[in-house]
């Protein structure tokens, strides 16, 4: 498993097979090499901590960068340009926390064989 694949949104197995469809959509099976990404119902659930951990730490990352940086001493200004950070960073990190659960559980779990069969999964 290669950081780039993941960064690139590539399947961790081949490289090669697009992991999403749309833009907040599970990704389900690589169109590649056929592995199945939802290894279980509800596999991809840990990326909602994931990604409020992310936004919470770049929303609360921000502030010395306005303050310090930009000069902003009003509270409502930099409190309003946080959370309009917050909305922008935790929209376009929804695919990468996906990405980052997947490379977690991949790096504890690898795949096996019977990441590649169906067991009545699409
Ligand atoms: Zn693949």
């Amino acid at each position: 498993m290669r950081l780039s694949r993941l960064l690139q949104l590539r399947c961790p197995v081949c490289g090669v097979g697009k992991l999403f469809h749309g833009y907040f959509d599970n990704p389900e099976r690589c169109p590649n090499c056929g592995f199945y990404f939802m290894r279980e119902s509800g596999y991809f659930l840990p990326h909602v901590a994931i990604g409020y951990g992310g936004t919470v730490l770049v929303a609360l990352g921000s502030w010395p960068l306005l303050r310090y940086v930009f000069g902003i001493e009003s509270a409502t200004l930099t409190l309003s340009i946080m959370i309009a950070v917050a909305v922008v960073f935790g929209i376009w990190f929804v695919r990468y926390s996906k990405v980052i659960w997947l490379a977690i559980d991949l790096t504890l779990n690898p795949p096996s064989a019977d990441d590649f069969e169906s067991r009545g999964r699409k």
